[in-house]
């Protein structure tokens, strides 16, 4: 088939197309450049036809046959993540590595011009992604490949050599595929309704406690709640908190308050700390 028919073709079944240069044998491109980095596999530029390239792909007709008339001969691009992802392999190792985990007899194929394969699976949503194997890269969200019936720049056509529906990425595939779940986010413990009210009791507590009995009382309260701190429910910072009000409420000065509450606190870590040591 003319690459304007199979463009069309593809857009027609849902995938986005681009025109890309064509290679021309021996590392040629059709850019011309004398040192085209990428012979055969770059969008074409134009700054009435494309400009840019990827983000342009386009299922609509008309316009590939715009692009098509103005390049009998392009290349054609294939824009992945949409409605195709495609499992690109290299060598031989990554052929044999994908084998395990996928029944590739049952996937629509191409060999591309330099002798690699190309697997189409429906679009998984992940992002493209080198080295998922050793030999084998994935072509997702934001990436295209290069599709039949283009010319690499060594001059051999990319071809089907199976046809048929792309099927759902196999499971052991796109666990390889999908970027790596982000880290967590730091845990912030609530207080739970018996730890709030021993903070809420603990302070009434220390605000009315008797002059000569205030700095006892701060420690006890922040030893005790300390130990909740410990298991994880209250934050140190809101034990401190509400010590401090309560405690300068009583009357007693910062230094003081301050020095009390952590000496509590600390003690209440280490006994915790020891009650971890199994015995
Ligand atoms: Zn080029």
């Amino acid at each position: 088939m003319e690459p304007l028919a199979t463009a069309l073709w593809y857009a027609a079944s849902g995938v986005p197309v681009l025109p890309l240069h064509t290679g021309g044998g021996g590392g040629r491109c059709s850019c011309r450049r004398p040192h085209c980095d990428r012979p055969g596999k770059h969008p074409r530029w134009h700054p009435r036809l494309i400009t840019a390239g990827l983000h342009q792909a386009t299922t609509d007709p008309d316009q590939v046959v715009r692009w098509w008339t103005a390049w009998p001969r392009a290349n054609v691009g294939l824009r992945t993540g949409v409605t195709v992802d495609v499992c690109d392999v290299d060598t031989p190792v990554g052929l044999r590595l994908l084998s395990a985990l996928v029944d590739d007899a049952a996937v629509p194929a191409v060999r591309t011009g330099s002798g690699g394969l190309h697997l189409y699976f429906a679009a998984t949503g992940a992002p493209n992604r080198v080295r998922v194997l050793p030999g084998v890269d994935w072509r997702g969200k934001d990436g295209y490949v290069v599709a039949p019936p283009s010319i690499h720049a060594n001059g051999r056509r990319y071809r089907w050599i199976r046809h048929g529906p792309a099927p759902d990425c196999p499971s052991e595939l796109i666990s390889l595929v999908m970027p790596p779940p982000p880290p967590p986010p730091p845990v912030v413990r609530y207080p739970t309704r018996y730890a709030a009210a021993a903070l809420d009791n603990e302070a009434i507590r220390v605000r009315s406690a008797p002059v000569g009995q205030r700095n006892n009382t701060l420690y006890r309260a922040a030893r005790s709640l300390g130990r909740l701190a410990a298991a994880g429910h209250l934050g140190e910072h809101e034990v401190t908190d509400a010590l401090t009000h309560a405690a300068r409420a009583a009357g007693l000065g910062a230094y003081e308050t301050a020095r009390t509450i952590r000496s509590g606190l600390t003690a209440a870590r280490r006994a915790s700390t020891a009650d971890a040591v199994p015995r």
